[in-house]
């Protein structure tokens, strides 16, 4: 596989983030809500570079298969109450953007005093919907990337870079 970001450059982007997220509440409380699986450890790296009063949950996204393929589900179970509260939602990717602008649409219904949304990727040329994520760390190209918390078939998620996959890799997976 051919790395895109090294160690380096995503502590480089990491810490940008927190010093912008840290502009942006000062020190109002916050909450962090996560989109796993993907999230895991951009989320765990940006919040331990956070010193506000911080709360921190999680949402699950996967698509239906069948008749509503493309459809997304999402399970918000292990959220926190959110209503009245600053929040801020992180994803790991923003792609063609369906999944950021349904979780946003749903968490929006139950009344955050605001809500905003980071990602560590974001893939040029690739966004379908109207809205965009209000921090992004890094613009890739449209290639399926691995790593830092991203899968392939549940495999790579703990290497601490991020990479594009190649054919080779992705026949290398056993199913
Ligand atoms: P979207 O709804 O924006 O099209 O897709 C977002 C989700 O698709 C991400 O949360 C992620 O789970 C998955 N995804 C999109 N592109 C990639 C990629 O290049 N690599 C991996 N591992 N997941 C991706
Ligand atoms: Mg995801």
């Amino acid at each position: 596989m051919k790395t895109l970001l090294n160690q380096a450059d995503i502590k480089k982007g990491v810490e940008k983030l927190a010093q912008e997220i840290t502009d942006h509440y000062g020190e109002r409380p916050l909450t962090i809500i996560g989109v796993m699986t993907g999230c895991i450890i951009f989320m765990a790296d940006v919040i331990r570079l956070l010193e506000m009063p911080l709360r921190v949950g999680v949402v699950q996204t996967s698509s239906y298969d069948g008749v509503d393929r493309g459809r997304l589900k999402i399970n918000s179970e292990m959220m926190p109450d959110i209503t009245g509260r600053d929040v801020l939602l992180m994803d790991d990717i923003f792609d063609t953007g369906h999944t950021l602008k349904e979780v946003l649409r749903l968490m929006d219904e139950l009344n955050p005093t605001s809500l905003k949304s980071a990602v560590l990727l974001s893939k040029t040329g690739r966004q379908e919907v109207d809205c965009s994520p209000d921090f992004v760390v890094f613009d890739i190209p449209d290639e399926f990337v691995v790593g830092y918390g991203l899968d392939y078939e549940d495999e790579y998620r703990n290497l601490p870079f991020v990479a594009a996959l190649e054919p080779a890799d992705i026949q290398s997976v056993v199913k």
